[in-house]
């Protein structure tokens, strides 16, 4: 790291005491920037590094509700708005046990440059919860996200902060916490959140979008240097929502999946993955992958081991924080491995991530490749604001285009600052520009 970036790294440390995952998630921006603050010293000098790295507002609350049993249950809810120098907090909630500040601080980070290197004008932000939905009835759920809203509609507008979905909020997730909004505000806001139902403001292609968008990504990677996913074999981590359609758009485009997982274990398919029985499982049953080889010949169950462990040429992580360390990353490697695309936020490691880089794999990182989830959000309250919806055939080319035009930013500014085809310092080194210019421009605030 830059010798000028360094204390400001250990006042992160210190000031965010056991946030492990935001720790790294700042390490991997700060030696990023190094060429960035050689040219530029301007933005130390006026510390926009260290406000960047503090975010703007930070908000924690207790969320009480009353489960099936009638028994009162007590969890706690988070929303970090990062950062809103580029438009107004912009960023997914999640539902999931592992939910504590570190992990929503990381993810309203990358949201940061992630947003900015759309060219949306979407600031950054998180939130989520340490609620599992696992096992919980509708009901159940219901109450939980009304509970959430009641306290959370208070922070939230269409001009000051928009979450949205991940894990473990999809359209059920939204579609109540958009009804409690609506009650407790008395305002039909659509514009509020994003990854709504069709029937109520959603957008076409959202659903799809941050699966199709990090294929569109990584084909992009292969053009700039002469191949295609055509043909080739692939992975995808996870069989949520970004994996699944990953593995679709990944079909489309005539590549063979043959493997996915969820936190069980994983299923290879060598017939390739039957992605109708998979969405049947999956989001209609929400059901477990054993059942997936349990009704298909061809396929066979891994219980407790990683997908990661199997061979193929492109490899699409897709389901959670550093799930692909440096032993599979060698693995991978050793496969023949020729691109990895981050479908999840920061699912390699830092060490896996710098074995693909040194042995010349092409690495997409997630706040480029998986970028089209957002900017599809972004969409969803373009048509909100102007009281339109888009055919789902002008929504995915606008899709392509964003991402067409995140690749480019990446590549461009890789090339600038001498480090070409590097994908990771691309990312940073354009996104933190854009966001460090609009804030220098606002003043010290
Ligand atoms: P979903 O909840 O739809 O799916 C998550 C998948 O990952 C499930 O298959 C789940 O398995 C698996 N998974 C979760 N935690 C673990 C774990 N600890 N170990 C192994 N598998 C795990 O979430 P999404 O598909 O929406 O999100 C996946 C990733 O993509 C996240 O990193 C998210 O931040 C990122 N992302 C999502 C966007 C979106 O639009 N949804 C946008 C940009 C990024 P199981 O069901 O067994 O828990």
């Amino acid at each position: 790291m830059h010798e000028r970036l360094e204390s400001h790294f250990e006042t992160v440390l210190a000031r965010n005491a056991g946030e492990r995952e935001f720790h790294q998630a700042v390490r991997e921006v700060l030696e990023s920037l190094g060429p960035v603050v050689d040219k530029h010293p301007e933005y130390v000098d006026q510390a926009v590094i260290e406000r960047l790295c503090e975010p703007e507002r930070q908000l924690i609350f207790r969320v009480p509700w009353t489960d099936d049993q009638g028994r009162v249950q007590v969890n706690r809810a988070f929303r970090v708005e990062f950062n809103s120098a580029l438009g107004p907090y912009k960023g997914g909630l999640r539902f999931h046990p592992s939910v504590y500040l570190g992990i929503v601080k990381f993810l309203g980070f990358e949201q940061i440059f992630k947003n900015a290197l759309t060219g949306l004008p979407i600031g950054g932000g998180k939130g989520g919860s340490d609620f599992d939905p696992k096992g919980r009835s509708d009901a159940e759920v219901m109450r939980f996200c009304q509970s959430l809203m009641t306290e959370l509609y208070r922070h939230l507008g269409e001009y000051t902060d928009v979450p949205a979905g991940d894990i473990g909020v999809g359209e059920r997730e939204i579609g109540y916490l958009f009804g409690q909004y609506k009650r407790i505000t008395n305002r039909y806001e659509s514009g509020v959140l994003t990854g709504k139902g069709l029937a109520y403001g959603g957008s076409r292609m959202r659903k799809e979008a941050t699966g199709y968008g990090t294929v569109i990504f990584t084909e992009e990677m292969l053009a700039a240097t002469g191949r295609s996913i055509s043909g080739r074999r692939v992975a995808v981590s996870g069989s949520g929502n970004v994996a699944i359609y990953a593995a679709e758009k990944a079909i489309q485009l005539g590549a063979h999946v043959v493997a996915c997982s969820d936190s069980g274990g994983y299923v290879v398919d060598e017939a390739g993955l039957d992605l109708d029985l998979l969405r049947e499982i999956k989001e209609v049953r929400r059901g477990r992958l054993t059942e997936y080889a349990e009704a298909r010949g061809s396929a066979r169950h891994v219980a407790g081991a990683s997908v990661w462990s199997e061979s193929c040429e492109v490899a699409l992580p897709c389901a959670t924080q550093n799930e692909l360390d440096a032993e599979q990353a060698a693995g991978l490697v050793g496969n023949g491995v020729i691109a990895v695309a981050e479908g999840a936020n920061m699912p390699c490691t830092p060490e896996a991530a710098r074995i693909f880089q040194d042995k010349g794999v092409l690495f997409g990182p997630g706040k480029a490749a998986n970028a089209g989830g957002v900017a599809t959000s972004a969409l969803e309250m373009q048509q909100n604001a102007s009281r339109d919806s888009w055919s789902a055939a002008y929504t995915e080319e606008r899709l392509t285009r964003i991402m067409k035009g995140v690749h480019e930013r990446c590549a461009v500014a890789a090339d600038e600052y001498g480090q070409p085809g590097n994908y990771v310092a691309g990312a940073n080194i354009s996104s933190f520009l854009q966001v460090a210019d609009a804030m220098l421009s606002h003043g010290v605030i």
